[in-house]
């Protein structure tokens, strides 16, 4: 499709499923050199087949590393496992759960593990990337994946929002502790794009039409359309761009 992403090596989390699968792929097409894709589990909630046999039927190289992100030894498991291709250019830290709940009613396991995932996965996969990065010596570029929930409140969602708004100011922190290093780090916020995770949330699957009809564009996205920002942010064609919080939100939050 383009070769935006020629030479680089690239770890998605969250990518059996849903937007992590979609960015894996694009990163695939989009002439990645070599694309590692790790989940907790292999294969798609969504049911079908592993991105890894998507990603080996566009003849790049690939390899799925099993990785719960909120272990700090899974992902630095994960990020070893790309130095067999030369080391990681681009990590996409992708994975994220999500809970409905109305602050006053939130469990403290169901807030624990989602500040676990969200919050801690991401950083654990940001800092283990950079270490690497580093250590080659060479230039990279982060990717966070927050949320609309992280830019503005969401009553319904308290601790998922939390999270995610911790996810921008994340990305804005790393970019400028790491900025000297020549890595860049930027999240990206999503609107509402139909996935499991969309489908399957208790409360957020209704509340999907509502954000659909107030969206501008009408619709709502689709994971490929992360996957191009994703791509974007990844590919040199952002070399200047570092701590912003791209939304890609069918112009959802600009109205
Ligand atoms: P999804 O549920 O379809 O896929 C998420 C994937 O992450 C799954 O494959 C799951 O197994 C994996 N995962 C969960 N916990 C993990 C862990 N501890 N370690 C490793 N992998 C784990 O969800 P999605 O809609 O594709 O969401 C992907 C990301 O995008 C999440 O961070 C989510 O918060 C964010 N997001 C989604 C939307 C949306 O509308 N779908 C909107 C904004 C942000």
């Amino acid at each position: 499709m383009s070769n935006l992403l020629q030479d680089k090596v690239v770890i998605v989390t969250g990518a059996a499923s849903g937007i992590g699968r979609a960015i894996a792929i694009s990163a695939a097409r989009h002439g990645a050199k070599a694309v590692l894709v790790s989940d907790i589990a292999e294969l798609p909630r969504e049911g079908g087949t592993p991105t890894t046999r998507e990603i080996e039927a566009l003849g790049v190289a690939t390899r799925f590393v099993q990785a719960d992100v909120s272990r700090k030894a899974d992902v630095d498991r994960l990020v070893e496992a790309a130095a067999a291709f030369g080391g990681v250019d681009v990590m996409v830290a992708n994975a994220g759960i999500t809970a409905r709940d109305d602050g006053a009613d939130v469990s403290e396991e169901s807030y624990r593990r989602l500040m676990a995932v969200n919050l801690d996965g991401t950083l654990f996969s940001a800092q283990a990337a950079a270490r690497q990065m580093k250590a080659n010596g060479k230039a990279g570029s982060i990717v966070l994946m927050a949320s609309m929930g992280g830019i503005v409140g969401a009553g319904m969602t308290v601790a998922y929002s939390t999270s995610k708004g911790g996810v921008v100011l994340m990305a804005k922190s790393l970019a400028d502790a790491l900025g000297p290093d020549a890595i860049r780090v930027n999240a990206v916020a999503p609107g509402t794009i139909d996935t499991h995770l969309l489908r399957t949330a208790a409360g957020i699957a209704e509340a999907a039409e509502g954000f659909r009809q107030r969206t501008p564009l009408r619709r709502l996205g689709k994971p490929e359309e992360i996957g191009d920002a994703v791509v974007w942010l990844g590919s040199d064609m952002s070399s200047y761009v570092t701590g912003i919080a791209l939304q890609v939100d069918g112009g959802l939050l600009a109205v």
